[in-house]
């Protein structure tokens, strides 16, 4: 704007890091590894590359695996492979894991400062408390006892399991993340890389100040949803530095958490949906997944446009997904080729009185603007088939365009007793021009090399925009977002690779899900949304 300030909502390209030096600046995404990485994740992904490429500083890569219950190496792999999807890689790849040791040891030395204590307080009277501001009446324990416990913990003995250690924060403090926190948990499910060695776990909000701390993460950025555990993060660490006094500083930042229309983004919802069948898997294309978006059709450039477009913003976004369909077409349609479906439930034949009577094959391009994408075949035929749609709307002694064709009359309507049509005749007009007709329409020669192909339009997963406080995502399922419809392409579409986009003229962008195998096995297609219609 004209007095050069920007607008919060800006792009990334004008945000600055409190206390950033060039070459010196360290960032790091944290995922814990149970789930996918999601679409929010890569807000977070590509915000911490954008600024460690910034200021030519380093990116960390951290699994935050401190909950073996929740956590399993298949996640860990896929995280791998969205980053790489994303165009992401670090510098550095460790586990919160590898820190266990040093976590233990350095609880023990706070407990011994007296900064923390055993508690077994049943976890909804902790609550209770914590609402409340009243202390736990196991919150002066001597340090004797508290080791101990601590020690009892570790062993997972019956007495450790009934315990967790809490941090000796303020118990009246207004911000309620101030409460005593609790840093270690008993559990003895094993760990997906430690096995059984632990029986004990830091939570993230004590393990992840230490190690961004060790590390040496100059800014850590975080989701604002929660702004009051950024002090909660700063008192943490300063207890720990008492402890070890060379413990580096760490900055917070932070950025706001993205929310999408329709959609439930918390890895456990998404559990739920894969967990109950509602889903295929973490993949699938209703997700919104990495994995998911890549196999509806979305292109990595067009998920970084979006994600950078919001820049730094800090309001919590409940975003669109028509806005990010739409950048992806711009991205898509001039690239993609063209091919030719014709929905076979319902498909009409058209006899043309004076088109070839053999087939008359040609060799065009797949994208009539665009040579790279290639080559491919074109039948004429005096007997063609068109959607049962198009053949609908059309009216006797209408001329219509056949498109790559050229111009023809409608010379007969065709219709059986129960008021379907069944047939069309027409009489192609080489000398028509396409400009004088309204109806441009796709249509297939009525030959073999036709193959069978399956659309798959997939819709939101819920069916409210904004889930709000007291809705239960449960009750707002979507029981109708898979439609499959059956056609018939092209036999180029043989050919086409898995994951390659196309369009079906007239009828929208798909990506090839499951690609040609045998005849008896139809092509499976997905549809790609564009922002501006369902596609059905
Ligand atoms: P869960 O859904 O289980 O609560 P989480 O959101 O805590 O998971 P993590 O794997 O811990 O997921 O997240 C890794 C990083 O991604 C964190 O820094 C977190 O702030 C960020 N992140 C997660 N979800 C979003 C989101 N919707 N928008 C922006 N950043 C996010
Ligand atoms: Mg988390
Ligand atoms: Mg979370």
């Amino acid at each position: 704007s004209a007095d050069g300030k920007k607008a919060d909502t800006g792009g990334s390209f004008e945000i600055k890091l409190t206390g950033a030096v060039k070459g010196k600046v360290v960032t790091r995404f944290p995922p814990e590894p149970s789930g996918y990485l999601h679409i929010g994740h890569a807000k977070a992904c590509l915000l911490n590359q954008y600024f460690a490429q910034h200021y030519e500083g380093k990116l960390l890569l951290r699994f935050d695996d401190t909950n073996p219950s929740k956590e399993k190496d298949e996640f860990v792999e896929n995280i791998l492979q969205d980053l790489k999807s994303l165009g992401i890689e670090a510098d550095q790849t460790s586990y919160t894991s590898d820190h266990f040791p040093q976590l233990l040891d350095l609880a023990e030395k706070m407990i011994k400062k007296g900064f923390l204590y055993a508690d077994d307080t049943p976890v909804e009277k902790m609550r209770e408390e914590r609402m409340e501001g009243i202390n736990s009446v196991r919150r002066d324990r001597s340090v004797e006892e508290n080791l101990k416990i601590f020690k009892e913990m570790q062993d997972g003995t019956e007495e450790g399991q009934k315990h967790c250690i809490r941090v000796k924060l303020d118990m009246q403090n207004l911000n309620k993340a101030l409460r005593d926190p609790v840093c270690f948990r008993c559990n003895l499910t094993p760990h997906h890389r430690t096995g059984t060695t632990y029986k004990v776990y830091p939570t993230y909000d004590f393990a992840c100040p230490f190690v961004d701390s060790f590390e040496g993460v100059t800014h850590a950025l975080r989701t604002n949803e929660y702004k009051d555990r950024e002090d909660q993060f700063q008192w943490i660490l300063k207890l720990q530095r008492e402890v070890l006094p060379k413990l580096p500083k760490v900055n917070i930042w932070e950025f706001s958490r993205l929310n999408m229309v329709n959609t439930v983004m918390s890895k456990r919802k998404l559990q739920w949906f894969v967990d109950t069948g509602k889903v295929s898997s973490w993949t699938d294309p209703r997700f919104p997944t990495v994995q998911g978006l890549l196999r509806r059709g979305l292109t990595v450039p067009a998920l970084r446009d979006f994600i950078l477009q919001q820049g730094a913003s800090k309001n919590t976004t409940n975003q669109s997904w028509d806005k990010i369909w739409t950048l992806n077409k711009k991205l898509v349609d001039p690239v993609c080729a063209r091919h030719t479906a014709v929905i076979s439930e319902k498909m009409v034949p058209v006899e043309l009185v004076n088109g070839p009577a053999e087939p008359q094959v040609e060799t065009v391009l797949r994208h009539k603007k665009n040579p790279a994408t290639g080559k491919k075949s074109m039948t004429k035929l005096n007997r063609i088939l068109i959607d049962y749609a198009d053949a609908k709307v059309l009216s006797k002694g209408e001329e219509v365009t056949f498109m790559s064709w050229g111009n023809c009359f409608i010379e007969d309507i065709k219709v059986n007793g129960a008021g379907e049509i069944t047939g069309l005749v027409g009489k192609l007009n080489p000398g028509g021009d396409f400009k004088t007709t309204k109806l441009k329409l796709t249509w297939l020669a009525d030959i073999q090399d036709n193959v069978n192909v399956r659309l798959v339009y997939y819709d939101h997963l819920i069916t409210k925009k904004k889930i709000e406080e007291g809705d239960n995502f449960e009750d707002l399922v979507n029981t109708k977002s898979k439609v499959e419809t059956m056609a018939i392409a092209d036999g180029n579409c043989r050919n086409l690779q898995k994951s390659e986009i196309i369009q079906f003229e007239r009828k929208g962008y798909f990506i090839v899900d499951e690609p040609y195998m045998k005849e008896s096995k139809p092509i499976v297609l997905n549809y790609i949304p564009d922002g501006r219609t369902k596609g059905k």
